[in-house]
């Protein structure tokens, strides 16, 4: 059966196809990622010309076979869009997220979760751009547990102790605590490293803690995105641009 269907989805990745088409890629309010092609996107008369930024809010149309891989988009309109004008720090931060969303999200799979935690982030970029790099951190320690490989911090993963220090977060028993782990003083996270992690489980995106506020928040920050691109097969594209700019 061919059919129209209407989402409201936001915008991961477009990427160009034949003839000034585009191949785009969404999550939808059920946090189903759903592909599209737009035919002679890139035109400057075509109707959608700036619809398919990524992170943009969208209300997308699909024409298609329920079961065709890439259905043909008939209609996109950009509600809202989380750039800012001349702000390069918080668009090389909507780029990353799109590409950890566009690789996260599956076809066929339903994750709410996945479209609350991406238009939190898009909301709070876009009215606090200068602190999209704790939007950024936020996102990534969320995707974590969505992906089911981030314990509760609260008690160690191998002794279940809930008052020592945690030292190290380890890929078989998770966050591992000082009474039971014996690590170098210079290996060990630092202290407070508990503490910060319950913030960010504990804030909305638009409260998200500053990742370099100390050194605790800046330790776990860099072991929580290098797990979560090592989980994503180690490599992420945007986030060179985003190191090479900070760096
Ligand atoms: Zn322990």
């Amino acid at each position: 059966m061919t059919m129209i269907r209407t989402h409201a989805a936001i915008v991961l990745r477009p990427t160009p196809f034949q003839e000034g088409g585009l191949i785009v890629s969404f999550l939808t309010e059920h946090g189903e990622r759903l592909v599209g092609l737009a035919k002679g996107a890139k035109k400057p008369a075509a109707k959608w010309v700036s619809s398919f930024e990524p992170l943009g809010l969208v209300r997308v149309s699909f024409f298609g076979k329920e079961q065709v891989e890439v259905r043909r988009i008939t209609r996109c309109e950009l509600q809202h869009s989380p750039l800012t004008l001349g702000h390069l720090e918080s668009n090389l931060v909507v780029a990353c997220l799109a590409d950890l969303f566009d690789r996260i999200a599956r076809e066929g799979v339903e994750d709410e979760r996945l479209f609350r935690l991406l238009s939190a982030c898009s909301r709070s970029i876009k009215a606090r751009p200068d602190e999209a790099m704790a939007v950024l951190a936020y996102a990534e320690h969320w995707l974590l547990h969505c992906l089911g490989v981030l314990p509760h911090p609260r008690t160690c993963g191998y002794c279940g102790n809930d008052s020592a220090p945690l030292v190290m977060l380890s890929d078989d028993r998770g966050w591992r605590c000082a009474a039971c782990t014996p690590v170098d003083l210079q290996e060990a996270l630092p202290p407070g490293s508990r503490e910060y992690l319950r913030l960010l489980r504990t804030a909305p995106a638009e409260e998200a803690p500053d990742p370099s506020s100390s050194e605790a928040a800046r330790v776990i920050t860099e072991l929580l995105r290098s797990r979560l691109i090592r989980e994503l097969g180690g490599k992420v594209g945007s986030y060179d641009v985003l190191h090479r700019m900070l760096t």
